[in-house]
């Protein structure tokens, strides 16, 4: 048996998603083009630019395509500071490391980064973001993911949208783990900027959006031609974002049905998790599910070391995949960073397991999964 718990890595694909990208592969014009095989290409381009921007009740203008979350992360924390004048950064120690690498490049370029305190439940503390905001003079910008990939916790994105827009500071919310899983109206929500990627809702890996909101002026990131506006240069690979407009929209169509099946797998797991090991925990408040995505659940084992060592090679051996921490740091044994960033030192040296499910798990696998995670804890 073979079972996929790796589902905040990458997803699968799902089949409408894969016959609109095999279909669109076949317009192979340049949108930049001007006959009509460009203007087929474009005409394409543009549809599902004002596809994604209705589903965030945005303009098409504030959509510009990337080639993932890392590049748009990349591109609006360096071109906040050279377009928009940013000296300071108001992060966490939680981001992905796209945030975090980029944050210490740009210290070293003189940029202050300021590191919001992390509550001992895994939650941004809101009312320390504040004191942040209201004691730092000059430009800020805050960039706060909205759903942790490794523990599912969630920001309220509105509070602090709006605490950012009282104290004049740029906001930008990764929300890579988000987008398709819940609702974001940017009509209502003050945020400046998100960045989405599309292999985290059932569509091609290399491809992803971000949202300027209008009236915010930024340079190229990546230069080049006129595309995008003038913002990213390079032909846009347009049969990756014509599948995810297309599985972004599946997403958003079956969002309640879908959400309400992954809250009920979460629970189902949680429930046969707590029955079945002794003295599992669920780190921070990843168990609760008020509080955090309905795909992700991170839980410690009581372990021993060298059995820690060895517990991905033993699910894999078993055909189940999971990860530690985040997937370009999982083939590490060192604790994960968003763990560490508020856990103590000795749970941290128990395994961790981030399990991440999609409405193509079923409570069969759940059970197989807990069968063989019981009889590894108890060997
Ligand atoms: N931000 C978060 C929260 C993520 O989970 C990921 C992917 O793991 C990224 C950013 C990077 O996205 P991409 O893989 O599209 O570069």
């Amino acid at each position: 048996m073979k079972v996929y718990f790796d589902n905040a890595a990458t997803t699968p694909l799902r089949p409408e998603v894969i016959e609109s990208f095999t279909h669109t592969l076949g317009v192979f014009g340049n949108a930049s083009s001007t006959h009509s095989f460009g203007r087929e290409a474009k005409s394409l381009l543009e549809q599902a630019r004002r596809q994604i921007a209705r589903v965030f009740s945005v303009q098409s203008a504030e959509i510009f395509f990337t080639s993932g979350g890392t590049e748009g992360i990349n591109m609006l924390i360096h071109q906040s500071i050279e377009n928009l004048g940013v000296q300071h950064i108001i992060s966490s120690s939680m981001e992905h490391h796209a945030v975090l690498h980029s944050l210490e490049r740009v210290q070293k370029k003189g940029v202050q980064v300021h590191y919001v305190r992390i509550t001992s439940d895994g939650l941004v503390d809101v009312a320390h973001l504040e004191t942040l905001l209201s004691s730092i003079n000059g430009t800020k910008l805050v960039s706060l993911m909205h759903v942790n990939n490794e523990t599912g916790i969630i920001l309220p994105l509105k509070q602090v949208a709006e605490l950012c827009k009282a104290y004049g500071a740029y906001f930008h919310s990764d929300t890579v783990q988000s987008v398709g899983h819940i609702e974001l109206n940017l009509a209502e929500i003050p945020v400046d900027f998100i960045t989405a990627s599309a292999h985290k809702f059932h569509a091609p890996k290399g491809v992803g959006f971000v949202f300027i909101r209008k009236g915010i002026k930024l340079k190229a990131f990546i230069n080049g031609g006129e595309q995008e506006r003038g913002l990213r240069a390079g032909t846009e690979a347009l049969h990756q974002i014509v599948a995810m407009q297309k599985a972004l929209e599946i997403s958003v169509e079956r969002m309640s049905q879908e959400q309400q099946q992954l809250l009920e797998l979460k629970k189902y797991l949680v429930n046969k998790l707590t029955v079945s090991i002794n003295s599992i925990t669920f780190n921070g408040q990843s168990a609760n599910y008020a509080l955090s995505s309905n795909h992700i659940l991170n839980v410690s084992l009581p372990l021993s070391t060298e059995k820690t060592n060895i517990i991905l090679l033993y699910l894999d051996m078993q055909g189940i995949a999971l990860s530690r921490g985040s997937a370009c740091a999982s083939g590490s044994v060192s604790p994960s960073h968003a763990l560490a960033a508020f856990l103590p030192q000795n749970k941290l040296l128990l395994p961790n397991l981030r399990i991440s499910i999609s409405v193509f798990n079923t409570p069969a696998e759940i059970d197989y999964l807990v069968e063989k995670l019981k009889f590894f804890c108890e060997q």
